[in-house]
């Protein structure tokens, strides 16, 4: 037996778990939730108890301090049951959020938050994006100002992932103590006077990912709210941001598997002209360059995966796996929606959702030209 083994076993149970809680809590409700544009904040609280949130962080934070894999399952099988949603809430807490307290946070910062993050009882967002700033970050407008030993925090923030259900978000701000002009994170309790947040925002994919405007009026902030170092909270943004995208390329490649599992369940059933649907040429050739897509992406993906795990991923190829990922997932999730016919472009038929929800894949997590932009400096310079 290698060292793989009993790794990939135990891989194997987990993702047994995992499917079966989606199978039981969220299956049943998953188009009521869709319909009301968010989930029930118990949900939270039951994956806490199912050890389904942040397995990756320390036992001594309260974690699993699972492997890297066990965290990335949660997103794959959610993703890949169309719970697109779910996965984009679940990863932006677990897999975005918490490793930034982890990374960055200090001591206390560190028993404070992990361990709520865990049971669920606190979840967390990540607010860079502002109306005036998304793609050009460095152009954000929410400022700190100095308040005693704290700070007040002033401006807005807009498509916040978890707006509505976050206990705590990470603000990317600018920082008095660099003249206003570098930017700090700090760490937001939603419970500060201040705070509001905006309406859920209606999206035309995603429904139950709620999505929102979020407020400061003059927060007040203790001196222990900034994460990480003072001025420093571009470098930190981008130094998170290969998880990020490995996340987004996690829940690309899932999403795409479960497109074609559903695609080739309906065209093996669905009759044209006396014969399955499966049994035109058309049909063939299409699913074999969908299958041959997904794998080569996978390939790719699962080498990121492996650079990350050993701290070597760059932004280069950080940028490279989300623009590509996501855009094989559009591609897929396109060409399995036209093998359905007119049923595709029915709501009821869920390979519908698997096309409205892969659109936002290409936008966030830094757009796709700018991943190009990125990639392109990397050979040529700016
Ligand atoms: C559902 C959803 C969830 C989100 N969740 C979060 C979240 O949790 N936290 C958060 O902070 N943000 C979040 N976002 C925001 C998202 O990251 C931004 O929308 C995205 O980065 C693009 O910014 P923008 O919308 O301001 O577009 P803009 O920056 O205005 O871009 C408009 C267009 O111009 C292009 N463009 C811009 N600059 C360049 C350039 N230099 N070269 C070429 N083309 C360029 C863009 O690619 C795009 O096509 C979310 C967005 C959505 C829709």
């Amino acid at each position: 037996m290698t060292a793989a083994e009993p790794l990939a076993a135990e891989l194997s149970d987990w993702r047994d778990t995992i499917r079966r809680f989606l199978t039981d809590e969220v299956e049943p409700h998953y188009e009521r939730w869709e319909k009301d544009g968010i989930v029930p904040r118990e949900l939270y609280l039951k994956m806490g108890e199912a050890g389904l949130l942040c397995v990756d962080v320390p036992e001594e934070y309260g974690g699993a301090g699972a492997p890297l894999e066990f965290s990335f399952a949660i997103a794959e099988e959610s993703a890949r049951l169309g719970y697109m949603s779910l996965c984009s809430n679940v990863m932006m807490h677990s897999d975005i959020v918490a490793p930034y307290i982890l990374h960055l946070g200090s001591e206390a910062q560190k028993r404070h938050y992990l361990p709520k993050m865990v049971s669920g009882e606190c979840f967390g967002a990540l607010a860079m994006t502002e109306p005036g700033a998304g793609s050009d970050l460095q152009a954000i407008r929410t400022s700190a100002t100095a308040d005693g030993d704290g700070f007040r925090l002033n401006g807005s923030k807009i498509f916040i992932t978890n707006g509505q259900h976050a206990g705590v978000v990470i603000v990317a701000a600018k920082d008095p103590r660099s003249g206003g002009k570098d930017m700090t994170l700090f760490l937001v309790d939603t419970d500060r006077p201040g705070f509001t947040r905006g309406r859920n925002l209606d999206k035309i994919g995603m429904h139950a990912a709620d999505t929102s405007e979020l407020f400061f009026d003059n927060v007040p902030l203790a001196a222990d709210a900034a994460l990480g170092r003072a001025g420093n909270g571009f470098g930190h943004l981008m130094d998170e941001l290969p998880r990020e995208r490995l996340m987004l390329a996690v829940a690309a490649v899932a999403h795409a598997e479960g497109a074609l599992e559903r695609t080739v369940e309906y065209v093996t059933a669905r009759k044209a002209f006396g014969q399955p649907v499966s049994s035109f040429q058309n049909t063939r050739f299409e699913l074999a360059k969908i299958k041959t897509d997904i794998e080569v992406h996978r390939a790719y993906y699962e080498k990121c995966r492996a650079l990350y795990a050993d701290g070597k991923l760059g932004v280069t190829e950080a940028a490279i796996i989300k623009l590509a990922t996501s855009e094989m997932e559009g591609r897929v999730v396109d060409a399995c929606l036209q093998l359905f016919g007119g049923y595709g472009y029915m709501s009821e038929y869920p390979i519908a959702r698997y096309w409205t929800d892969a659109r936002i894949q290409r936008i966030y997590g830094g757009t796709n030209e700018i991943m190009k932009e990125v990639i392109a400096r990397a050979l040529v310079g700016r």
